[in-house]
């Protein structure tokens, strides 16, 4: 069992009661099983208007879980209090029945994350609650700031004294000390001085705002919750997906550089940022949204199922079948399959419960790590000519492990095509990438790259057939810094952007 830790409104406190029982003899050791993949740091929701709000959050965020594993948080309000619980673990680990009853209220907003382990992960875990003179808020946001050290070097010359190293307390810090008289222009005078990506939730004690960032990086949407008997219920999630369980109607976007607020008076809106060329995280399309999610103005399904076809047109190779590294490769492997009119099969097969934590065998065996996630359906596999279809190579490592995987499995041919550009850039808007000397794109040509993963052949979709594939949402400005490096911001972080050969 994963210890938890949580911290509500009397503090933070370990309520594990375990311990962890090994056999003797068994080494027990942590071993990082963790996605090798790129991964998202969190996920938001916001309930106003719902007698259950905290199970209404917690549903939102369970269909959120993909966005962040590591910590989870509600807050909820009634008019008069604002209670927040938050802790490390897995959402339905941390928000069992009697902690939801701990969290009374019409009013929510939820956090999922992902984020760096260490002593600070619990404290920079969300909601964050702050009693500020503006009165009591909880904030929650998905993104990153990228003018952050500037920002908090001046408040804290303004006197403020900062309880976490999170993005969402320099937001709060800011409207405490914004000289607007009311709350909601403090609010828009602050969010007009943050530069970066951020999808934000706040309450206060009977009001609830929604804001995108001018240029719109992170997707956030708003449903509403018919109630015949009375005024309905307002949802806003980072994905659309999340409406679903809630049996919430998707409404529309939240916009980019849109405040929205509700309070039992209605939705209110205002554009407190305009005239920015939005630039929306592409690689949400690719990789990190559900494919039933609408984001941006589409269907992720269908983006996925257009860069398949696409990356078929441009990279078709002779093969016998057509296999996804599952899960997120799926969706683009369909539409691949059905374009290049060879064989869909799932020549892999997921274990979707591997743990973070396991007993080591006794002799390491070779890529052990990945067979625990994967395993190959030999029968279909082998003699086969195959095409391995992902979305992304960070490192290369994990794609030579599977490659290899497949090759001993019995195939005959192994070609690997990835549905978007070599990844060549990291990026500084809410995404946790290796810097550009651990990109293997950023240091390798793609023959080299082929060679390194050992496989028959290798290709990407270009950054035209992506955008293709991408094209027809709310406006069709996206971030691709990732893959071009060219930033939509002017912060950045330099070490971060040197190449390999620059770093040694
Ligand atoms: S750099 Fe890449 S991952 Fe980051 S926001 Fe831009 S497209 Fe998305």
């Amino acid at each position: 069992m994963t210890p938890r830790l949580y911290q509500g409104v009397e503090g933070v406190k370990d309520v594990s009661s375990a311990t962890s029982l090994v056999a003797p003899g068994l080494a027990f050791e942590t071993w990082d099983t963790s996605d090798p993949k790129l991964r998202e740091e969190c996920g938001v929701v916001a309930i106003h208007g719902h007698p259950d709000a905290a199970r209404q959050a917690y549903l939102g965020l369970y269909a959120l879980q993909h966005r962040g594993q590591e910590s989870a948080g509600i807050a909820t309000a009634d008019g008069a209090h604002l209670a927040n619980i938050k802790g490390m673990g897995l959402v339905s680990e941390i928000f069992t029945d009697d902690v939801l009853a701990k969290l009374p209220g019409h009013m929510a907003i939820g956090h999922t994350r992902y984020s760096t382990t260490g002593d600070s992960a619990l404290l920079n875990a969300q909601p964050i609650r702050v009693d500020s003179v503006k009165g009591l808020i909880a904030i929650a946001h998905n993104g990153n700031l990228v003018n952050l050290g500037n920002l908090r070097t001046s408040l804290e010359r303004d006197g403020a004294y900062f309880q976490t190293t999170s993005d969402s307390e320099i937001i709060v810090q800011l409207i405490a000390h914004s000289r607007a008289s009311s709350l909601v222009d403090a609010i828009a005078d602050s969010l007009s001085k943050v530069e970066g990506a951020f999808s934000i939730v706040m309450m206060t004690r009977d009001r609830i705002f929604a804001a995108r960032d001018p240029r719109g990086f992170r997707p956030l949407s708003m449903g509403r919750i018919k109630n015949p008997a009375g005024p309905d219920t307002i949802v806003f999630a980072s994905e659309s997906c999340a409406f679903d369980l809630l049996r919430a109607e998707y409404e529309r976007d939240v916009l980019p550089g849109e405040l929205v607020m509700v309070t039992e008076d209605g939705v209110t809106s205002r554009q407190y940022a305009s005239g920015v060329p939005q630039s929306s995280c592409i690689f949400e399309h690719v990789y990190f949204a559900r494919p039933d999610s609408r984001i941006f103005g589409r269907w992720v399904q269908e983006s996925r199922d257009q860069m398949g076809r696409q990356l078929a047109r441009e990279s078709g190779v002779p093969a016998d079948v057509i296999v996804p590294v599952p899960d997120s490769g799926v969706t683009a492997a369909l539409g691949y399959a059905e374009q290049a009119g060879i064989p869909f099969r799932l020549g892999l097969i997921r274990n979707h419960y591997v743990g973070r934590t396991f007993i080591e065998p006794e002799q390491r065996v070779r890529d052990f790590g990945v067979r625990l996630k994967l395993n190959p359906v030999r029968n279909l596999l082998e003699g086969k000519r195959v095409i391995l279809i992902d979305d992304s190579i960070i490192r290369g490592t994990t794609s030579r492990k599977i490659v290899r995987m497949v090759r001993g499995a019995g195939a005959k041919e192994v070609h690997l095509r990835i549905s978007c550009p070599p990844t060549v850039s990291p990026c500084f808007y809410g995404v946790d990438t290796p810097s550009k000397r651990d990109l293997i794109a950023a240091n390798k040509s793609i023959e080299e790259i082929r060679q390194f993963i050992e496989a028959d052949s290798l290709a990407y979709l270009s950054l035209d057939g992506l955008l293709k594939a991408c094209d027809g949402g709310e406006h069709n400005g996206y971030c691709t810094a990732c893959y071009t490096g060219n930033y939509p911001t002017e912060w950045v972080d330099v070490e971060e952007i040197l190449p390999a050969a620059a770093t040694l």
